[in-house]
């Protein structure tokens, strides 16, 4: 007999038709000969309101209150899906993530997952039960409940497939899979039928919100096989895979783009050793998850520091920043929280040249001014101004081809 767990993102269970339709498709996993374990994130825009009623409330909740508040929206589908399948004549129980012995670290809002006891989850599949349990959330060692970070439920859901050593994880979402771009933004985005672990943790890192980067990060160590599908029809997806070798012909797989980055500069920086070291471990200390690092030398002995954070984590940067300032009163720091990041993605990079002139052209042509360039042996990745993040995404897509099969040409 196997073991599937099935991941229903918000708009697959937005109403209750759609709660149907996802438990009928658990349903039929489990009378496919199965074991069914389903993950569910909160409904619709429900994470997006409560988050919305906190600040109605206060300027500053405190992270723990929010993730106490947040973790609800997974909580009511739970039931209600829990409930469907029931109505269907079929056994079923929900789960919270504390239920299930999700435990995390304690960094609310961006928790990591330490552990999970899968013994309740086995347990409840062996009287036969569909078991049903809240994505995006955990408990720490002290029972506070804690989240994933926004999209985390994916993470719950690969996490638990690699515990339940499950044939396969499904990720049922509202697109039919994983396109070369997002598909709302580039209207042309091609939809791939599989892409390599690594391929696909460097874009949704680099903002592809259609798989949350821990969940793929989880997939790659455990080998977990992933399928990204659409809730409303059959098709069979995009799997996420070990990489094959006739991947590294393909140079470029798809292109992402990174909506909410903050840049912050700190010049006149003393260029001695330590310097550095000094400055992250303060942003570490406050748990800041830093991008990418610039440092340029200057002859006066000094130096110019520049790192990006999302732009949710800029207030708290700012607060670090301006406390390392206070030793080096000659040190001048600018804030820019207008910008986004464009990323080509392929493991075909390794072997193939010109993917850099190739997308720094594109982006000349369509006037958009590069402000700093990160690259990696399979990601190039340029800071733009924010607003033009949409044309630049358009713009390397149709630089690569992308919306055709897969060649060389764009080089
Ligand atoms: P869910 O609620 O099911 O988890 P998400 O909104 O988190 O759904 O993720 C699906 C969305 O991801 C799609 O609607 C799409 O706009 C976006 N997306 C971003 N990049 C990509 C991509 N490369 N391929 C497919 N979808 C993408
Ligand atoms: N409900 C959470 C969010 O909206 C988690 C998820 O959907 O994966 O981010
Ligand atoms: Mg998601």
């Amino acid at each position: 007999m196997g073991l599937v767990v099935q991941k229903f993102g918000g708009t697959s269970v937005a109403d209750a038709q759609k709660i149907h339709r996802a438990a009928n498709r658990a349903i039929d996993a489990k009378l496919a000969g199965n074991s069914v374990v389903v993950v569910v994130s909160a409904r619709g825009k429900t994470t997006d309101e409560l988050e919305q009623m906190a600040y109605e409330i206060s300027d500053n909740p405190s992270k723990r209150e929010m993730d106490q508040l947040l973790s609800t929206g997974e909580q009511l589908s739970i039931s209600l899906m829990a409930m469907a399948i029931q109505a269907a004549g079929h056994k079923a129980v929900s789960f919270t993530g504390g239920q299930v012995g999700l435990i995390t670290d304690n960094a609310h809002s961006k928790a990591r997952i330490q552990r999970i006891d899968a013994e309740r989850i086995t347990s409840q599949l062996d009287q036969g039960r569909i078991v049903i349990v809240a994505g995006f959330q955990g408990v720490d060692e002290n029972a506070n409940i804690t989240t994933l970070g926004r999209g985390g439920s994916d993470t719950t859901a690969v996490a638990l497939a690699a515990v339940l050593r499950a044939d396969y994880c499904d990720i049922f979402t509202d697109v039919p899979g994983v396109f070369t771009a997002d598909p709302r933004v580039v209207g042309e985005a091609r939809k791939l039928d599989r892409i390599s672990y690594d391929e696909m943790l460097e874009l949704a890192s680099l903002g592809a919100g259609v798989m949350h980067s821990r969940a793929v990060e989880f997939g790659k160590k455990y080998n977990v096989r992933i399928r990204v599908r659409s809730s409303a029809t059959d098709e069979p997806g995009t799997e996420i895979c070990q990489e094959a070798d006739t991947m590294e012909e393909i140079v470029v797989s798809g292109v992402s783009l990174k909506k909410d980055v903050a840049q912050i500069t700190m010049d006149h920086v003393p260029d001695t050793p330590g310097i550095a070291a000094d400055i992250f471990a303060l942003v570490a200390k406050a748990n800041i998850i830093v991008d990418d690092i610039i440092q340029t030398e200057h002859e006066s002995g000094c130096a110019t520091l520049s790192f990006t954070v999302d732009s949710g984590e800029l207030k708290a940067a700012e607060k670090v920043v301006e406390e390392v300032r206070a030793s080096w009163p000659s040190c001048k720091i600018s804030y820019d929280n207008e910008l986004a990041k464009v990323s080509a993605v392929g493991v075909g990079m390794r072997s193939h040249t010109g993917v850099a002139h190739s997308m720094f052209r594109a982006l000349a042509q369509a006037k958009i001014n590069i402000n700093a360039i990160t690259t990696s042996e399979i990601k190039i990745s340029c800071l733009i101004s924010r607003d033009q993040g949409p044309q630049a995404l358009r713009a390397i897509h149709k630089a690569f081809n992308l919306e055709s099969a897969p060649t060389r040409e764009g080089l």
